[in-house]
Order: C-alpha cells, then structure tokens, then sequence
C-alpha cells in the first residue's frame, strides 16, 4: 500500500501479561514480522514487562517499545506514577497518553493529557494521544464536537514541531474491545475531521505529516480496508494485540 505517511501500528497489552507470557508473545512476533519494513511496529506491554521486552527486542530492527501512560512529573512524591526518565532506562520510544479507560476510570482531562503530553515531548519520547467520542455522544451527532474538545485540548501548549511528532488515535469509545468496528467511512471521516482541524490549529503541511491511528476493534479481516482510507495511518489494537498471529497478520494485512 503506497501511503503518504508511514503506517504505524501499535499493540495495547493493557493489564494483561505477566513477565515470561509477554516475553513469549514478543518473540515470537520478532519471528513473524523480523521482514517487515514498511509499518512502525510498537508494542506496549505493563511497565512490570517493559525491561524484559525492551531487553528482548534489543536487536529487532522493527518493534519498537511503548508505554500505556507516564506521569506529567519527573520525578518526585507521587505514589504509583512512573516519570519519562524510568521508562528511558527501557528505551521506551512512544507513550499511550488519554486512552479512553484512563479517561473513564483514572478521570483524567485534557488539562492533564496535555501536561503529560509535553512531558512525553520534553524526554524527546512520542506521545500517542487517543481521543474518540462515545455511542450515546454520536447518536446526539456531538461527535465533532467532542473531538475538536479533546484534540484541541489535550494537545494544547505543544509547538507546531511537537504536535507533527504526535500520533493521534482516533478511538470510538463504542468500538473498543466490544467487536463494534466503526465502518471505514465512519473511521475517514472522523479522521478527516481531526486533520482539518490540524490544519486550522497549525497548518496544511504540519496537519500532512501527523499520523492518526485508528483503534476500537482492528482485527486481521478489517485491518486492510481500514488502512486503504486516505486519511488513515495506523492502528492502535487492543485484545488483538493479545496474541501474535492476530496482531502479525494485522500488520501483514494492512501492508
Ligand atoms: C484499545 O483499547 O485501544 C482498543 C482499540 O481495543 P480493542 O482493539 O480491543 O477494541
């Protein structure tokens, strides 16, 4: 698939995995995608598997290694927060930041999505920053305007630079982990909508080159008509994520 923008999929491991079932899982993607050239691959295990994954893909030339959340502090009192310098021990490259369950249940806004954000920029990491309205906000056809809110706010205070280094995941809270895919045209115009509104916060060329995921039930069968969307760059895949034949084939697929 010839794209403007590099495709970049990134596997959610949430909760899930302890140390040896993730090393398991990240071999044998090494094994299955050790050709892949033309997507970014990330995975983001739980902070306890990030030494072992980082330590096992320390020669892979294609997966590289993300966190599902950091704190907006560097370092301090703050108990069961983990800072940017932790996770560049690990070599850490990209950060989940505002996924729609750390909104739900961690209650966090976009004031503190943006802090973190910038935070993730400050260690020269790359924040992924999910946004996505829920089922009871599009049936109102409020979709718009709660993406415009979470966009401009959780990406507020970043430069026109940082914000082309942002990767932005488009996640309809009604399509995460329920099965419900959004349709491909429902998935292009949601992310046709954020890039217009890039382009109004910044302009046209910077709103080119940031690339928007997709997330909220990719699996091997949709991934590919997802991917051949124009403004469609990625994906961002939670429970297939789970298990490598899924996870690989997605990424075959999408090529
Ligand atoms: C997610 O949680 O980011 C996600 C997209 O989950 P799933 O793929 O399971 O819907």
């Amino acid at each position: 698939m010839n794209k403007e923008r590099k495709l970049i999929i990134a596997g959610n491991w949430k909760m899930n995995k302890t140390v040896a079932e993730a090393l398991a899982l990240v071999n044998s993607l090494k094994l299955e995608l050790a050709k892949v050239k033309e997507v970014d691959i990330v995975v983001c295990p739980p902070f306890t598997a990030l030494e072992s994954v980082s330590k096992a893909i320390l020669e892979s030339k294609n997966i590289r290694l993300g966190a599902q959340n950091m704190s907006e502090n560097n370092f301090g009192a703050f108990t069961g927060e983990i800072c940017a310098g932790m996770l560049k021990e690990f070599s850490v490259r990209y950060v989940i930041l505002g996924h729609s369950e750390r909104r739900q249940y961690q209650k966090e806004s976009n004031e503190l999505i943006a802090r973190k954000a910038k935070a993730v920029h400050g260690a020269s990491l790359k924040p992924i920053v999910c946004v996505g309205e829920t089922l009871a906000e599009r049936e109102a056809g409020q979709m718009e305007k709660v993406l415009e809110t979470q966009v401009r706010g959780s990406l507020a205070g970043l430069t026109k630079e940082q914000t082309v280094e942002t990767i932005i995941a488009y996640e309809p809270v009604w399509a995460i982990g329920t099965g419900k895919t959004a349709t491909t045209q429902q998935a292009q115009e949601a992310h046709a909508f954020i890039r217009r509104l890039l382009v109004k916060l910044f302009d046209e060329a910077a709103a080119k080159k940031v690339r928007i995921q997709y997330g909220g039930s990719v699996k091997p069968n949709n991934a590919k008509e997802l991917m051949s969307q124009p403004d469609v760059d990625g994906a961002l895949v939670g429970g297939a994520s789970l298990e490598a034949r899924s996870f690989a084939d997605i990424i075959k697929n999408s090529i």
